[in-house]
């Protein structure tokens, strides 16, 4: 009620009777009061909620701008003040400009914040959201929304949200996500019941599945059928709560392909602490478990021919040694070695000898028991241990079938050969009670076999050992024999058949040593080139007889002299430069010095050997290859080295001129010595039947008993003198 209809109504009343005038009053005057009463009342509702409101605004997690359509402050809550720091003189002046340059200058990146809102000015959008990021590190998410009463616009409401918590943890499950997925194991986790709910690339990687296949099966999928139980008994683990459980099990891969893999398995907790599932990072192990495999394998085998090594072969002998002795009966072991293998090495090649020694390993097994050990301890070395015989002559037979057996040609590539072996046999416990011994009088007796000629077998007999010492005993007076003056060379001089002309000389050497006297260079020579002495003993030939052939030319005896190098010697990386320092050394020009190879170092590896031929053959001295007929060597192969002569092998000149093998094998080396252009030398020539024959064929050169023995410097000058007379 307005004042206006107050006074109308006193008005009114004083026109009234007093009665009246009463009634009307008290009745006017009632409704005053409840009129005032229901306006206080109204003004107390409106007070609350506007307190409400306030109370509201200042309760929400946001900060909360509103502003009217021209950016001036209608009403802000605490918070923010509290998210923009702003001062309250900011706010008490009001302006607008002033708070967006505040606000702005806290952002990365004012410019664009300053734009925006200047925008959602000009454009006034009913809503607008943004993301504002502050220099300090805050994330800010930023709503507009215009603001609406009673259906007319009359401004906006802004409200911030600082998520850089959930920011934060957002990209730390961004991150753990691409983790997991980049991983090289496999991380997989299942619920209680063994569900699969997470497969990483890791896990397609192992086990063959994809995420989609897999996903919701059951993990029993990769469980073999005997670990299902170990994986039960896990499982039972986590839902304890177990922290960790760390093993190496096998799990089944795609297509059921057995997978070694190591596990790490943990539960799972949600927030209140209770399991919920189980994870699991497994690592493929399958190739540790194979090398480990084939370490174990090595260490008892020998990798070329699949045969038990030494090391297993001394293990089975302890096994079958302490049954012998436990039962009383006899047990054999075959020392067996493949003859001249080594020629065949060197050559064929170690490829042709690899191939050898396969078949020789096979050929054996089908010799041997079941319950035979076949072993191969060296190179060409194999041992048969026969862990039961009732006598010698079980184990003499099985050596005869094993001679027969590997004696059969092989054909290898396109090489037929003929190898044989030399088999020593020990017996426990007649020659021997412990493994060391038995294997030591096994080895002594194929060194007997080898020696009585090859070919067969030998017992082992006590004087066997002597042998060895013997060996041991030459090698000791060798060492020390150049210094002791001991070792000399003898000239055997070479002849022109036709003519009868001397045209070379062939270097011997020559041990005379106090005790033993003369010793043949058959005998001594092997042990040199076993216990690499040949390199002292053969520079100190080359040097003497470079020396001794200056000393003829200066007195005018124009010959060649033929130094014989071994395979040992021609291997050695500086050859070239030694033989070369010797030239220099003593004087003698290159061309008077021939060096005689045997087949088996023409053979030892094409490029070097050439090589080292080509720089021989560059300063002019000559190459014969020696005891040509014996070796392995091809017309082919032989084609592509720079040799200057052949000499006969002294075995198929013994033979001629009757023997008609020896004749064509002459007649061919002569042969093809001639359409390669070499000159070819008989060596051992012993009757002018011999020489009238390699003259009728067409050799030009021999050497041999029929002109001289091998002999002293001294004497060979004088042989030479009376040679020029005859
Ligand atoms: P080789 O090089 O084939 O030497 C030929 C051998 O035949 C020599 O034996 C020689 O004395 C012998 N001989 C020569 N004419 C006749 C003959 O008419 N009838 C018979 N039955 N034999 C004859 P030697 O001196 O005992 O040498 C044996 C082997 O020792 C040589 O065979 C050679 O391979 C090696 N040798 C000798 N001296 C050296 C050397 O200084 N260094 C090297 N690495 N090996 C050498
Ligand atoms: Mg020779
Ligand atoms: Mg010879």
């Amino acid at each position: 009620m307005d004042d206006n209809e107050e006074e109308a109504l006193l008005r009114s009343a004083a026109i009234l009777t007093s009665g009246a005038i009463l009634e009307a009053r008290e009745r006017v005057e009632r409704e005053l009061h409840q009129a005032k009463k229901l306006l206080e009342e109204r003004t107390a509702e409106l007070d609350h909620s506007v307190s409400m409101l306030r109370a509201t605004i200042e309760s929400t997690a946001d900060g909360l701008l509103v502003t009217d359509e021209n950016g001036r402050i209608l009403c802000h809550n605490q918070l923010y003040l509290r998210m923009w720091p702003i001062p309250t003189e900011l706010m008490e002046t009001g302006s607008h400009q002033a708070l967006i340059q505040h606000c702005g200058s806290l952002l990365k990146d004012p410019r664009q914040f300053e734009l925006s809102v200047d925008e959602i000015y000009a454009e006034w959008p009913l809503e607008s959201f943004d993301v504002l990021r502050f220099n300090d590190g805050r994330v800010f998410e930023r709503y507009t929304k215009v603001k609406f009463v009673e259906g007319r616009n009359v401004g906006r409401v802004w409200s911030f949200r600082d998520i850089t918590q959930r920011g934060q943890a957002e990209a730390d499950k961004a991150q753990l996500a691409a983790i997991v997925e980049s991983s090289y194991d496999a991380i997989i986790v299942k619920d209680l019941d063994g569900i699969i709910t997470n497969w990483n690339a890791g896990a397609e990687r192992i086990f063959g599945y994809r995420a989609d296949e897999i996903i919701g099966s059951s993990i029993s999928r990769l469980i073999p059928p005997d670990r299902v139980e170990e994986a039960a008994r896990i499982m039972s683990f986590i839902k304890q709560g177990r922290l960790t459980e760390h093993f190496e099990t096998v799990r089944l891969g795609k297509g059921g392909k057995a997978i070694d893999v190591s596990v790490t398995i943990s539960p799972v907790k949600d927030s209140a602490g209770n399991i919920i599932a189980a994870s699991k990072v497994a690592r493929d192990i399958t190739q540790r478990k194979e090398s480990q495999e084939r370490i174990r394998y090595l260490a008892h085998y020998d990798s070329l021919t699949g045969l038990p090594n030494r090391a297993l072969l001394a293990d089975r002998m302890r096994i079958a040694i302490g049954n012998a002795a436990r039962y009383s009966y006899r047990l054999a072991l075959l020392f067996v070695d493949l003859d001249r293998f080594k020629l065949v090495n060197d050559s064929l090649g170690h490829d042709v000898g690899d191939k050898l020694l396969k078949i020789v390993a096979e050929r054996m097994q089908s010799v041997g028991r079941q319950t035979d050990t076949i072993s191969r301890v060296g190179g060409d070395e194999f041992i048969v241990l026969l862990s039961q015989i009732a006598n010698a002559e079980d184990a003499a037979r099985i050596a005869e079938k094993l001679i027969a057996a590997l004696s059969q040609p092989y054909t290898i590539e396109e090489h037929e050969l003929v190898v044989t072996a030399s088999v020593g046999i020990s017996i426990y416990p007649d020659s021997g009670k412990d493994t060391g011994t038995l294997l030591r009088n096994a080895d002594a007796s194929m060194y007997s076999a080898k020696e009585a000629g090859r070919n067969r077998y030998h017992f082992y007999s006590e004087d066997l050992t002597s042998g060895a010492s013997e060996r041991l005993n030459l090698e000791r007076d060798l060492r020390g024999a150049v210094e002791r003056e001991e070792v000399f060379v003898v000239y055997q001089p070479q002849i022109e058949l036709a003519t009868g002309r001397v045209i070379g000389a062939e270097a011997l050497m020559r041990w005379r040593n106090p005790k033993r006297g003369l010793v043949s260079p058959a005998s001594f020579i092997p042990l040199a080139e076993d216990t690499g002495l040949i390199l002292s003993l053969g520079e100190h030939i080359l040097r003497e007889s470079c020396l001794q052939a200056r000393q003829w030319r200066d007195s005018g005896a124009k010959v060649i002299v033929a130094v014989n190098v071994s395979a040992v010697q021609f291997r050695q990386k500086n050859f070239t430069g030694v033989v070369l320092g010797v030239l220099a050394d003593t004087g003698l020009p290159p061309k008077c010095l021939e060096l005689e190879v045997t087949e088996s170092v023409v053979m030892q590896g094409v490029e070097s050997v050439v090589h080292k031929m080509r720089i021989l053959d560059n300063h002019g001295i000559k190459v014969a290859i020696d005891d040509f007929g014996t070796g392995y060597s091809s017309l082919s192969y032989l084609r592509q080295f720079p040799v200057d002569r052949l000499k006969i092998d002294q075995s198929f000149i013994r033979d001629l001129p009757d023997n008609t093998d020896a004749t064509a094998i002459v007649c061919a080396i002569v042969g093809m010595g001639r359409s390669l252009g070499l000159r070819v030398i008989a060596e051992g020539v012993e009757t002018e039947a011999q020489a009238n024959f390699l003259q009728s064929i067409g050799c030009e050169e021999g050497q041999g008993y029929l002109y001289a023995k091998p002999m002293e410097a001294n004497d060979f000058k004088v042989w030479l003198r009376n040679w020029k007379l005859h």
